[in-house]
């Protein structure tokens, strides 16, 4: 934000997660365009706080909050101060929340009050690791600016579209009564790349288009005419592919063995299943797939091969999931920066009819598939953070 005066308007976006919260503060142009300005992020929650801010990709601030951990809200509150010391003059007109968990329930972007917020702990128990630290910082933010609009946007909530035979467990029907079904995640970004897709390919935008949001965080979207009708993540975030730090889809039976006869423990299990598997666990040396790919290490190599693997075999499975293929779409992390894992899932999917392009491969597209593919590949970089500013934006102009 460049002009002066108290009459610009801004619109604050936060992520509160398990160790850190990100924020990104957008300017409200006069044409009602937005711009993104500041972004940033307190990390080491539980280890020794810090606080970096950037704009443009130029480190504007970067110091230690406290010597050691710091509870979420006054971590949120100095870095509010910070925040608002670089904004000019402009004001907060509205602040977007990301929220992991909206059940079935939460099915489009809701104001915010303590009633919604009293709604949304009812998910807590369905993501324990995320849901009771969005909900904390949305709890700092209505009590420190009584009044302002305050928007929660869920990464479930463009997932409500998948039809009901995929939501299913092949449970009994009273678990799915108590919530156990397919949720999904990634919903931001999965929204985002929908709402951008025309503009890369219309046949992709109103066809059958599989969308690979692979981050350290990692699943894929089946979308029909952009709508979701399948995705890789089930009832937590944990499901589907192998990610950095999580391993995907796991036999239940595993889980039982695990308890049984290696007598872990739920809270152990969790750490397991979240925290030390995926590429990390399989490897040994790192979640970041740039690390296993400079690795002259074998574990790293076939930690990379399972993701590939898992990626590939998903990939059909959407496939069939939406009774053919039009065009793949890469984005997060790795979708965005890694032209060796996107070959490689890429070649996995000549069966399906795509042929990669490896010169437009290596610079990254965006489209990346050959002119005569019968499926059509691209590189598209997701923004989950304006998707949720998009959203306040429209709910700030929405008649009452
Ligand atoms: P998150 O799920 O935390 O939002 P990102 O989408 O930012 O994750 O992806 C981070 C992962 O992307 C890293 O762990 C790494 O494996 C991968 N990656 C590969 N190349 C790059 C790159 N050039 N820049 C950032 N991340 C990269």
């Amino acid at each position: 934000m460049t002009s002066t005066g108290s009459d610009r308007q801004a619109i604050l976006v936060l992520n509160a997660g398990s160790s850190s919260i990100k924020f990104c503060v957008f300017g409200l142009g006069g044409d009602r365009t937005l711009q993104r300005d500041v972004r940033g992020q307190v990390s080491g929650l539980h280890t020794a706080a810090r606080f970096a801010m950037r704009r443009d990709d130029v480190v504007i601030a970067e110091h230690a909050l406290a010597d050691g951990p710091l509870p979420h809200a006054v971590a949120l509150e100095r870095a509010l101060v910070e925040i608002e010391a670089q904004m000019g003059g402009a004001r907060i007109v509205g602040v977007g929340h990301r929220v992991v968990h909206g059940g079935l329930e939460f099915m489009a972007p809701t104001r915010l009050n303590a009633e919604v917020l009293t709604r949304l702990e009812r998910y807590v128990p369905l993501a324990p690791l995320h849901q009771p630290h969005n909900l904390a910082a949305i709890r700092v933010m209505l009590e420190r600016l009584p009044g302002m609009p305050a928007i929660a946007c869920f990464d479930t909530a463009f997932h409500r579209s998948i039809p009901e035979v995929a939501q299913l467990f092949a449970l009994p029907p009273r678990f799915a009564q108590a919530g156990i079904r397919r949720y999904g995640f990634h919903g931001l970004s999965y929204e985002y790349i929908a709402s951008r897709l025309h503009t890369v390919d219309e046949r992709a935008a109103a066809g059958r288009t599989v969308v690979c949001h692979l981050g350290n965080g990692a699943s894929m979207c089946a979308m029909a005419g952009g709508h979701s009708v399948a995705t890789t993540m089930g009832f937590t975030a944990v499901e589907g592919l192998p990610m950095g730090t999580r391993c995907g889809s796991l036999d239940p039976g595993v889980l039982l063995f695990m308890m049984d006869e290696l007598a872990l423990s739920p809270r152990e299990i969790e750490q397991l299943i979240y925290h030390e598997s995926g590429l990390y666990g399989m490897s040994g040396i790192s979640n970041d797939v740039r690390d296993l790919l400079a690795s002259t290490a074998p574990a790293a190599a076939t930690a990379l091969d399972v993701f590939v693997y898992r990626a590939a075999r998903e990939l059909g499975s959407l496939a069939a999931a939406l009774g053919g293929l039009d065009a793949v779409v890469f984005t997060a992390g790795i979708g965005e920066n890694q032209p060796q894992i996107r070959a490689r899932i890429c070649h996995a999917a000549e069966w399906l009819g795509l042929e990669l392009d490896e010169p437009a491969n290596a610079r990254h597209g965006p489209r990346i598939s050959t002119s005569q593919s019968r499926v059509a590949a691209y590189v598209v970089p997701t923004d989950e953070e304006s998707m949720i500013a998009r959203h306040v934006q429209g709910m700030l102009t929405a008649p009452l």
